[in-house]
């Protein structure tokens, strides 16, 4: 069986590992050349959104995949009709947050109250409704943090129509006094079978995932709401593939959909090594039409921590000093060039306790000295 991904990022790497292993041919396709991608041989670097580089490409794929929801799925549906997993209108839906939210909410799913704001005079209606502090949200292309506003006074609000709103306006969002943050993880395959993970809690430094771990320490009751609230939405935007749906717990136990995203998640890559079979796995599972693997834990607690540049630079990780962490599994996502924020790897550790593994987690990302 041969899978094509549109990407060549570390997402695209750890996919193509996964079927890799099962013995799939997968091919990547990327507009640039990209660290993470080098290793594999079937990478085609070219205009992707070209329609005759697109449908050379995917002619002998049994099945495409994206890395990401801006991936040119479109394009490729337009010139090639194998199956596109997850499909154009899922991308569609998920990459534009108050169309997503508008989906979730009218498939009777808990959101944050939110409306979509046209003009100024509308947020400023559903500011006051809502009471500041508001988060103002770009529709379109906002990632870890950028593209989102803190908004505790109409003049700030006003700052942040100039600085964010495209012509459809913005997305004005209650803001919500969580407990945490966690997620979910869904493979869901054509015909509806899916499998939910178990919920892992989130902790993110200025707006950027730092670590994730599970198990996530939910009371009773709320783990077992998250998972189907997740399993939910997943099917509320018809998600085929692997997804994510991030989530805020309550503060009396409730659970409220952020956001989704439509591809294995920086949340998820614990999975690789707690769980009988990971995010990747199922995500290719998914794509080729595969029979699910089984998404439970298969260890007590385990932790990722994310490897992020601090510096501009050649990245030079001082992987002995890491790996002399007992239990770490080390991934690196071979890039070239360091820069401040960047991913550039992630650490998992196992044990018997989160908190155990979050120690030996966080001494091997310091010891790699990135
Ligand atoms: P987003 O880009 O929408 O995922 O938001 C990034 C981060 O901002 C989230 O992980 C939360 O920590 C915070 N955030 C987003 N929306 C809200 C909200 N409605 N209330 C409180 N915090 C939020």
């Amino acid at each position: 069986m041969t899978l094509g991904i549109l990407g060549g990022g570390q997402l695209g790497r750890m996919s193509a590992m996964a079927g890799l292993r099962m013995g799939v041919r997968v091919k990547l396709l990327a507009p640039s050349v990209s660290g993470p991608s080098l290793p594999f041989a079937d990478t085609t670097v070219a205009d992707w959104t070209d329609a005759d580089v697109l449908r050379q490409w995917a002619a002998d794929c049994d099945a495409v995949s994206v890395e990401s929801e801006w991936a040119p799925a479109d394009a490729l549906a337009a010139v090639w009709d194998g199956p596109i997993r997850p499909g154009p209108q899922t991308l569609h839906l998920i990459r534009h947050k108050g169309r997503q939210n508008q989906t979730l909410a009218e498939a009777g799913l808990p959101l944050p109250r939110f409306a979509l704001c046209a003009t100024l005079d509308d947020a400023r209606q559903s500011a006051e409704a809502f009471g500041y502090p508001v988060l103002a949200k770009r529709y379109e292309g906002s990632y870890d943090g950028y593209g989102n506003a803190t908004c505790r006074s109409p003049e700030d609000l006003a700052r942040a129509w100039d600085d964010l709103a495209a012509d459809d306006g913005l997305l004005i969002e209650a803001f919500v006094d969580f407990e945490g943050e966690v997620s979910a993880l869904v493979a869901r395959r054509e015909g509806g079978e899916r499998a939910v993970y178990p919920i892992v809690a989130t902790e993110h430094r200025q707006h950027q995932l730092h670590a994730a771990w599970l198990p996530a320490g939910l009371a009773d009751g709320v783990e077992e709401e998250a998972r189907r609230v997740a399993g939910e939405a997943i099917a509320a935007v018809g998600g085929i593939g692997l997804l994510a749906v991030e989530m805020f717990v309550t503060r009396d136990g409730g659970v409220l959909v952020n956001e989704i995203a439509p591809r294995p998640h920086n949340t998820g890559h614990l999975t690789i090594e707690a769980c009988h079979t990971s995010q990747f796995e199922n995500h290719v599972r998914a794509a080729l039409d595969l029979p699910l693997g089984d998404p439970a834990a298969q260890v007590p607690a385990a932790c990722m921590v994310n490897v992020v540049g601090s510096r501009e630079g050649a990245v030079a990780p001082d992987l002995a000093a890491a790996l002399a962490v007992p239990g770490a599994a080390v991934h690196l996502y071979g890039k070239p060039d360091s820069r401040p924020r960047r991913k550039l790897g992630h650490v998992t550790v196992t044990a018997d306790s989160a908190e155990a593994a979050r120690q030996r987690g966080e001494a091997a990302v310091s010891a790699l000295a990135l």
